[in-house]
């Protein structure tokens, strides 16, 4: 069972292409799924990466432009058709909702499981909470309103030291709290810390997701201190005006988010169809921020 792995759907920009299938991710957090966009065809290449359509319950959707949504009714249609039961959420803006809900209507009137739109503005919000994840949105800087997702692991639980609590006879009652963070009182009334019971828990994992978006720092500063960063490299440098008007960024300004961010690593991706292969946008994002790779189709990332 994965604990959190990215796994991406596609990669490409506007229009797909022989290398790439257009945005669309998942998240797989010990077995709930996650997706992030869906573009054209991300129901096929859900099932040549083996995820499992009963395990996804969450989509968001960036903003909607047709390589982040285009495959969304394809997608619920043919999880109508595989009987998928229980409960989808899409989150998303107003707008989309209405327009899929449309949709929805006319091409899946008797879906097996319900779907849900739970609405989202272009601000800083958290949109969804579990037990064991938040999942805010992050302004992004396009042609139309778009977000981000940040996804943060809730802090776990401290670990127990089995000799600490062996020796003061913790009784089963209080080991929760203690692994919350609480001393223990022993029955003849001596506080013993709680760092003598404990260590540090586990690290906690973040993901932020930002594509489309022009260089703009405030999007370092919304997904300061994250592990690892998915930033939109849509050009190289010789193309920094064309990403600025078009709302999008080169590979080098990705480099610079992620290291303003105090990110520990860098994923490239939404790359233009203009390139035959992605090492010069690598290349130069490597000079700014060392620890970057470029997203595939297929590719499967390890976040813990
Ligand atoms: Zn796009």
């Amino acid at each position: 069972m994965a604990q959190f792995q990215l796994n991406i759907l596609g990669c490409g920009s506007a229009i797909p292409t022989a290398r790439h299938n257009p945005s669309s991710q998942i998240i797989d957090i010990r077995d709930n799924l996650f997706m992030i966009d869906c573009g054209e065809g991300s129901q096929l290449t859900m099932r040549k990466m083996r995820l499992k359509y009963a395990r996804l319950n969450n989509i968001f959707i960036s903003h909607l432009h047709g390589d982040h949504c285009l495959g969304l009714t394809g997608l619920l249609s043919s999880m109508a058709l595989q009987e998928k039961s229980g409960t989808l959420t899409i989150h998303i803006f107003e707008e989309g909702a209405d327009l899929f809900d449309q949709q929805l209507k006319f091409f899946c009137r008797d879906t097996p499981y319900e779907i849900k739109f739970n609405i989202i503005k272009p601000e800083r919000a958290t949109i969804f909470e579990s037990n064991a994840i938040t999942v805010e949105t992050i302004p992004l800087f396009h042609r139309v309103p778009c977000v981000g997702f940040l996804f943060k692991e809730k802090p776990k639980l401290r670990h127990l030291k089995g000799d600490m609590v062996k020796f003061y006879e913790i009784p089963v009652k209080d080991i929760h709290g203690i692994k919350e963070g609480n001393d223990f009182i022993t029955p003849q009334g001596v506080l013993v810390p709680n760092s003598h019971l404990t260590s540090d828990p586990s690290p906690s994992m973040s993901y932020a997701y930002c594509s489309d978006t022009a260089f703009n720092p405030q999007v370092a500063e919304s997904v300061k201190g994250v592990n690892t960063i998915y930033h939109e490299a849509t050009y190289t440098n010789e193309f920094i005006s064309i990403a600025g008007k078009r709302g999008h960024s080169t590979s080098a300004q990705a480099a610079q988010i992620a290291k303003m961010a105090g990110a520990e690593r860098l994923i490239l991706g939404h790359f233009s169809k203009r390139y035959r292969d992605e090492s010069g946008l690598l290349n130069e994002a490597k000079t700014i921020f060392d620890n970057t790779i470029l997203a595939n189709d297929g590719m499967r990332i390890d976040l813990l």
